[in-house]
């Protein structure tokens, strides 16, 4: 359990290295922080007892209620001021709050007699208590966070006395906690230093050079880890994978699992339901896949020839994965990684060697190793990790296959064929996707998992977790395979089967003729112009939207900018950045959301004290409007970008109107500054149902409204958007969702002010008629799914669209919205 302590004073904080007096520079007292201070009162930082107030007035100590111990000691050499200019407001004994006065002091006179006024705050009991982060470097207001500490709980936990034990708690911004490929990753950054290096989290501590220990410390997004690390390289390898921990590696924001399907559309005979594990259609015959057990023998013949037997097999299987990943790059090149990380695990090295040298054989040696691991990962209950099994289980088979002699290639099947299996190892899709697999569906699975990536990866339609109704379909039956709607048709009539196919011929058609038509604009078949934009976070999003027909970004993701990282980027850093999108997409509209972060996204440099329900505290411009000075940068530097008014700013989670009219002050505030002349449009995301509640008033102060339909579907069903168990039920066709959405384009239309979509549904081909029948002007979508975007608009007409979303308002679940959207004009089938 951490334990924040705030701010005693508002001022600037540094290190205590900062601090021109030994006693503290040297930690002599405890570890802690420096403030200079620029207010006069210092209050308390947490809730405690005030053990002593020195007689003078200048210092003051406090005891939390967890037992921290913590000094306050105001200015240097303050002690011979014998009280001057000091009045203490407690006395010893004394139970206080967090933020209630302490001292007071009179800033002139004391920075007038004393050598500085910095303030150490010092955690005395550094025994006790270690500081896990903390603010340096950077203003903090009075009651801001300062420090997190932490208690000391073994002597791991402990700096070692020759100094080679350093560690550091880290944030996990890994949008699934620690899986394979992020542990694979960690493991590799590890083995890269001479020090050990061990990840704790809570009463748990794995080592980092061994994925399956890192995925059994059972982490999610959000979590807390502390990084230790021994040896003579401890700093740098601290900072490496400390850094590593506090990104993304690549993955991306969090996002729910696709919704399951199956509820949209009740199922008809013949139909097995199941979760959309990668979106498509397919038809062919059923190939079963029966996974074959292998036996192993139990002894061994040697502990010298079992060793012998299982390098050997591992290098062929190495080789063999190492050719996979070299031949497919993309999701297939992570997975591979991932396994061949998980071949050369020390856990499960160790654990192969230790019944080896009990007498166990090397196949023998291997499986219980493997399933010493997986039992782990159960016991994590973490469904996420509990999907990374499957990773454990093919490592286990391959390298038995290769043992016992078998060739891995015996799993071949019919091109053209749907694979129907009980479950999927991802070694056996790569094998399989290579003769010309048209679908998947599998019994157990989840949408989640590795083989749910690659098949999406691969443009593979896959369903999942159909449950045992698939067990009774034979080898070779007619499979109808729906991932968008969600089920399988087995042994279609005549009739089905011809339909099905014509809406397969159709589909690819329409992709071709999407494409074909990408680059022009968009207009609706009657000619109402529906602007579609694309979702960008990087250059090569900008130019990849630009080639699918992007008419402008409507939503950069400016916080990759500033995640993954240890400072906010400078000015000029993103100045480039903008700057490279802006040129990207050719003078086109580029709508910057300003700094969205805190939440789902947290960055180590911003301090943000721990929070119940971060999703509903410091998030978006609430965070920017705390810390003006990175709000400020980034208005500047977005001005900057040339030619002027090509980027537009958009100001995310806005909840009140004097959001939005304190950014817009600092916009022209910048502007007047910097001799700008030209308009530069600010708007505001409507991302909360008060947002969209007033959006007539928002309005008024915006130049455009663009609604983030992941966040308002969230508040507004008071689902969380990244919890799994609620996944399913978060589906922005809600009609309470598309109620709101109706009533922003309404409330907005009164003040002449145009709205846009770029959450996730502008990117759902089911809503897009609904939504230019609500009055939406403008679609921001993924990139890949603009063409498809723009020609789903020129096929409706603004009166059948709002008749359409009249209909979908009065529907009573979001299935019924989904069913809804099927009939509506072929359009979204
Ligand atoms: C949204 O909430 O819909 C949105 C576009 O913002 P993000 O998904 O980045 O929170
Ligand atoms: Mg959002």
């Amino acid at each position: 359990m951490s334990l924040i302590i705030t701010s005693p004073l508002r001022g600037w904080a540094s290190a205590l290295d900062q601090v021109p007096d030994p006693v503290f520079a040297q930690r002599m007292m405890g570890d802690g922080v420096a403030i200079e201070p620029l207010g006069d009162t210092v209050v308390a930082p947490c809730d405690g007892e005030v053990t002593t107030l020195h007689d003078s007035g200048h210092a003051v100590a406090l005891r939390s209620p967890e037992g921290a111990e913590l000094l306050i000691h105001i200015g240097l050499d303050t002690v011979t001021l014998k009280g001057k200019g000091f009045e203490p407001l407690v006395k010893a004994g004394d139970r206080v709050a967090r933020g209630d006065p302490l001292i007071r002091f009179d800033m002139d006179a004391v920075a007038l007699a004393a050598p500085s006024l910095i303030t150490p705050v010092i955690v005395t009991n550094a025994e006790a208590f270690t500081i896990v982060k903390r603010t340096i470097d950077a203003a903090v207001g009075a009651c801001e966070a300062l420090m997190t500490l932490a208690p000391v709980v073994a002597d791991a936990r402990r700096r070692s006395d020759d100094g080679t034990l350093v560690e550091q708690a880290v944030t996990l911004s890994l949008p699934h906690g620690i899986h394979a490929r992020p542990a694979a990753r960690i493991g590799e950054a590890a083995r890269g230093f001479e020090a050990d290096v061990h990840l704790l989290f809570g009463e748990k501590r794995g080592d980092a050079r061994s994925t399956v220990a890192l995925l059994a410390l059972g982490t999610r997004f959000g979590d807390e880890v502390t990084v230790q690390a021994r040896g003579d390289d401890a700093e740098a390898a601290l900072a490496a994978i400390v850094a590593l921990l506090g990104s993304d590696m690549g993955e991306g924001a969090p996002v729910a699992p696709a919704p399951a399907a199956a509820p949209a559309a009740a199922l008809a005979e013949g139909q097995i339901g199941g979760v959309i594990a990668a979106p498509g259609l397919a038809m062919g015959p059923a190939a079963r896949l029966q996974r074959a057990e292998i036996a192993v023998a139990r002894e061994g013949t040697g502990a010298v020839e079992e060793r012998a037997a299982l390098i050997a097999a591992r290098n062929e299987v190495r080789g063999r994965i190492a050719a996979r990943a070299e031949s497919a790059g993309g999701s297939v090149a992570a997975v591979m990684a991932a396994h061949l990380a998980l071949l050369d695990d020390p856990e499960l090295l160790a654990g192969a060697e230790r019944r080896i040298a009990e007498g166990a054989s090397a196949g023998f040696a291997w499986r219980g190793a493997v399933h010493d691991q997986i039992d782990a990962l159960r016991a994590t209950g973490n469904a996420h990790l509990i999907e990374r099994i499957d990773d454990l289980v093919d490592i286990e088979r391959q390298l038995l296959l290769a043992l016992s002699g078998v060739p891995a290639e015996a799993d071949a099947i019919r091109a053209g064929s749907i694979l129907v299996a009980d479950d999927l190892l991802p070694s056996q899709l790569v094998t399989l996707a290579a003769s010309g697999l048209a679908g998947v569906a599998l019994v157990c699975g989840g949408p989640t998992s590795h083989v749910a990536i690659l098949c999406a990866g691969m443009g593979l339609p896959a369903l999942v977790a159909m449950g045992e109704a698939l067990d009774g379909v034979a080898d070779g039956a007619t499979l109808l395979l729906d991932a968008e709607a969600g089920h399988v048709t087995v042994d279609p009539d005549a009739e089905a089967a011809t339909i099905f196919a014509a809406r397969v011929a159709a589909r690819d058609a329409r992709r071709a003729a999407a494409q074909a038509a990408a680059a022009d604009a968009c207009h609706s078949a009657d000619g109402t112009r529906i602007e579609v934009f694309a979702n960008i976070g990087t250059v090569e999003n900008a130019v990849l939207a630009a080639a699918q027909g992007a008419e402008g970004s409507g939503l950069v993701r400016s916080e990759f900018l500033f995640l993954g990282r240890d400072s906010a980027p400078s000015e000029e850093e993103q100045l480039a950045a903008y700057q490279g999108i802006a040129d990207a997409l050719a003078g086109k509209p580029v709508i910057v959301r300003l700094l969205d972060i805190g939440g789902d996204k947290p960055a180590a440099y911003i301090p943000f004290a721990a929070e119940e329900n971060p999703a509903l505290g410091q998030r978006g411009i609430r965070v920017g409007l705390a810390h003006p000075g990175l709000l400020e940068t980034q208005l500047r530097a977005i001005l900057r970008v040339q030619p002027v008014g090509q980027c537009r700013i958009m100001v995310p989670m806005v909840a009140s109107v004097a959001e939005l009219v304190a950014v817009r002050a600092t916009v022209e505030r910048l502007r007047s500054e910097t001799g700008i002349a030209e308009a530069v449009a600010v708007g505001a995301m409507v991302e909360t149902p008060a947002a969209a509640m007033t959006a007539d008033l928002l309005a008024a102060e915006a130049d455009f409204l663009s609604i983030g339909t992941n966040d308002l579907t969230q508040y507004v069903l008071a689902m969380d958007r990244g919890n799994p168990a609620v996944a399913a039920g978060v589906d922005a066709l809600h009609p309470a969702v598309l109620r709101m959405i109706g009533e922003t384009c309404r409330l907005a239309a009164t003040r002449g002010t145009w709205v846009g979509v770029c959450g996730g549904l502008a990117s759902d081909p089911a809503a897009l008629p609904i939504l230019v029948g609500l009055g939406v002007t403008e679609i921001s979508a993924v990139p890949g799914f603009v063409a498809e975007a723009k020609a789903i608009v020129r096929g409706v007409t603004i009166e059948a669209a709002r008749g359409h979303a009249a209909r979908a308002l009065a529907c009573t679940s979001a299935a019924e919205v989904r069913a809804l959207a099927r009939q509506f004009g072929g359009v979204a089938a």
